[in-house]
C-alpha cells in the first residue's frame, strides 16, 4: 500500500500526497436497490467457467473519494484549457465550447451508425456539409472524413496515389520526401509499399529545385510536401516544383497539418497540389491527442475522386443523403463507418461559426502572433533560417549549447514558468531545434509572458546554467525516461 508518493520538492508536504491510497474495507460507493427477484450466485446463472469471484485488491472507497481521487489527478496535467501551449506543428488551439455542444445534440450523439439512410438524413448532412466547406476551403473536388488521423490521411493519400498510378500502367517505386518532413511521411510512404527518396532541403530550408529535377525521374510517384513548411516557410516556388513533379507524371501531396497558416487564404489546389490531408484535430479545434478521437480528412483533385475510401456520403436525384458504397475504384475502407463523426460536428460548427472571413482573420492572427514572438526572440535565440515564416517559427538552441544548456532543459525550464513546452528537435534539419506555435487563441498579454519567460531562461542560461539544466524543480516528478515512458508505459495503478 502506498502511504505516500515522492513529492519533486520534499521540503513541501502535500495533503494529497499523503493520500494517495484510499481503499479499506467496507467502504462503498454505490448502493443497489433490494433484490426483489431469487438470489443467484453468479455460478449458478452464468455456470462457474464465466463466473468472477473476488477482485483482488480492487479498491473500496466512497463516491466522493473516487470524485476527488480524479479530479485532483486531472489538477496534475496541463492542456489547452489550462495555459498557452505552443507545441510547434501540433496547433495546440482552443477548442470552443460551442463544438461541444453541437456535438451533443441528441439527434447527432445517439444515432446508430447502422441507422438506415432514411432515419439518418441529419448526421449525413453533417457529413456532407462538412466535406463540402473542406473542399471549398482546400480547393479540392472531393472530400473522405474516414481517415482517423494525420498520419491516417497521410497513408489514404499515398494509396490513392498508388491506385492511380496503377490503373494507369505501373504503379512506380520511389516518393521524394524533404528532410524536413514529419516522421508520419516516410513512415506513410513506407507502409504504402514505396521506397522513400530523401530530398536535401536548400539554405532557406526549402525545397531545392535542382534537388528536385535531379530526384524527379520516371519511377518516381510522387513529393510528399508540407506547405508552410514544418519551419514555418511557404514554398514561395511550389508552382515550379508541382510543375516539375507533374512534368514526369508523378502527383503531388500535400501534408495539410500546417493549414492554419492557410485557411482562408490559399486553396492548396490553386498552387497544383493533387491529394493532402488535412488534421481536424489541429486547424478545425476539434480536441487533440489524448483529448479525443483524431480526424485526418483527406481531399483530392476530381481525377483522383473514384479512388476515395468507401462508402462518401452523396445526393440522388431527389436531394436525399445516402451512403454511396458502389465506387468500383475505391481503395476501400479504411476506418469504420465514416470516420469520427463527432469531430466532423465539431470542425463544422467551428467552420459555421467562423465564416470566411473569421477563418481568414484566425489565420492571420495565427501568422501575427508567431512573428510577435520571433521579433521579441530572435536577439538571444538563434534563428538558423531567416526566411519569412508564417505561423510558427523556429529557433536553434546554438547560443545556449556553448553554455551546455540544449533545447530540452529550456524546455523543461519553461515548466517551472507555467508554460507547456514547444516542441523540441523537431525538423530534424535543425539541430536543437526550438519550434513555437503560439496560434491565434493565445492573447497579446499571454504571449508577452511566455517571452518574458523565454527571455529570462535565456539569461539564466548564461548566469546559471546548471538550474536551467536541473530543470524542472516545480513538478511532481522531474525528468522521466521518455522512450520508456512511450515504449513501456505504466497506465494502471496495481496494488
Ligand atoms: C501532426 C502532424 C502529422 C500527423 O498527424 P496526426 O494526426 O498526429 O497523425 C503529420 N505531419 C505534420 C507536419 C504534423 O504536424
Amino acid at each position: 500500500m502506498i502511504k505516500s508518493i515522492q513529492s519533486a520538492r520534499p521540503h513541501v508536504t502535500r495533503n494529497e500526497d499523503l493520500i494517495f491510497e484510499l481503499s479499506a474495507p467496507g467502504k462503498r460507493g454505490a448502493e443497489l436497490a433490494p433484490l426483489d427477484v431469487p438470489a443467484l450466485s453468479a455460478g449458478e446463472a452464468l455456470g462457474p467457467e464465466l463466473a468472477r469471484g473476488e477482485i483482488e485488491g480492487f479498491p473500496e472507497v466512497s463516491e466522493l473519494e473516487v470524485i476527488r481521487h480524479f479530479t485532483r489527478l486531472s489538477t496534475w496535467n496541463y492542456g489547452v484549457d489550462t495555459g498557452l501551449y505552443p507545441l510547434g506543428s501540433c496547433t495546440m488551439k482552443y477548442n470552443p465550447r460551442v463544438n461541444e455542444v453541437a456535438a451533443r445534440l441528441e439527434g447527432l450523439a445517439t444515432l446508430h451508425p447502422y441507422a438506415p439512410a432514411e432515419l439518418a438524413q441529419g448526421c449525413l448532412r453533417v457529413l456532407h456539409e462538412t466535406a463540402r466547406c473542406l473542399a471549398e476551403i482546400t480547393g479540392m473536388d472531393a472530400v473522405s472524413l474516414q481517415p482517423a488521423a494525420g498520419a491516417q490521411g497521410e497513408l489514404t493519400g499515398i494509396l490513392i496515389i498508388r491506385a492511380y498510378l496503377q490503373e494507369r500502367g505501373q504503379p512506380r517505386e520511389f516518393v521524394l520526401v524533404p528532410d524536413s518532413a514529419h516522421g508520419t511521411n516516410p513512415a506513410s510512404v513506407a507502409i504504402s509499399g514505396y521506397k522513400v527518396r530523401n530530398l536535401k532541403s536548400n539554405a532557406r530550408g526549402c525545397v531545392d529545385l535542382s534537388e528536385l529535377e535531379h530526384a524527379m525521374t520516371e519511377d518516381v510517384a510522387g513529393l510528399m510536401l508540407t506547405n508552410p513548411n514544418t519551419l514555418g516557410v511557404f514554398e514561395s516556388e511550389i508552382r515550379k516544383i508541382a510543375d516539375l513533379v507533374h512534368a514526369k507524371g508523378g502527383l503531388l501531396y500535400m501534408d495539410g497539418a500546417n493549414m492554419n497558416a492557410l485557411v482562408g487564404v490559399a486553396q492548396p489546389a490553386s498552387f497544383g497540389v493533387d491529394v493532402m490531408h488535412l488534421n481536424l484535430h489541429k486547424t478545425f479545434t476539434t480536441p487533440h491527442g489524448g483529448g479525443g478521437p483524431g480526424s485526418g480528412p483527406v481531399a483530392v483533385r476530381k481525377f483522383l475522386d473514384p479512388y476515395l475510401p468507401s462508402p462518401v456520403v452523396a445526393r440522388d436525384s431527389d436531394g436525399r443523403y445516402f451512403l454511396n458504397a458502389n465506387r468500383p475504384k475505391s481503395i476501400g475502407r479504411v476506418r469504420a463507418f465514416c470516420g469520427n463523426f463527432g469531430m466532423a460536428v465539431r470542425a463544422l460548427a467551428y467552420i459555421l461559426a467562423n465564416g470566411a472571413e473569421g477563418l481568414k482573420q484566425t489565420t492571420e492572427d495565427a501568422v501575427l502572433n508567431a512573428n510577435y514572438i520571433r521579433a521579441r526572440l530572435k536577439d538571444l535565440y538563434e534563428l538558423p533560417y531567416d526566411a519569412p515564416s508564417l505561423h510558427e517559427c523556429v529557433f536553434s538552441d546554438s547560443r545556449q549549447a556553448a553554455k551546455g544548456v540544449r533545447t530540452g532543459d529550456i524546455a523543461k525550464r519553461l515548466v517551472d514558468y507555467g508554460f507547456h513546452p514547444y516542441t523540441t528537435s523537431f525538423p530534424l534539419i535543425v539541430p536543437g531545434a526550438m519550434m513555437i506555435e503560439p496560434t491565434e487563441s493565445a492573447s497579446k498579454a499571454e504571449l508577452d509572458a511566455f517571452i518574458e519567460a523565454m527571455r529570462a531562461i535565456a539569461a539564466e542560461a548564461e548566469e546559471d546554467p546548471e538550474l536551467v539544466r536541473q530543470a524542472p524543480h516545480t513538478t511532481r516528478v522531474t525528468r522521466l525516461d521518455g522512450t520508456a515512458a512511450a515504449r513501456k508505459p505504466v497506465l494502471r495503478w496495481r496494488p
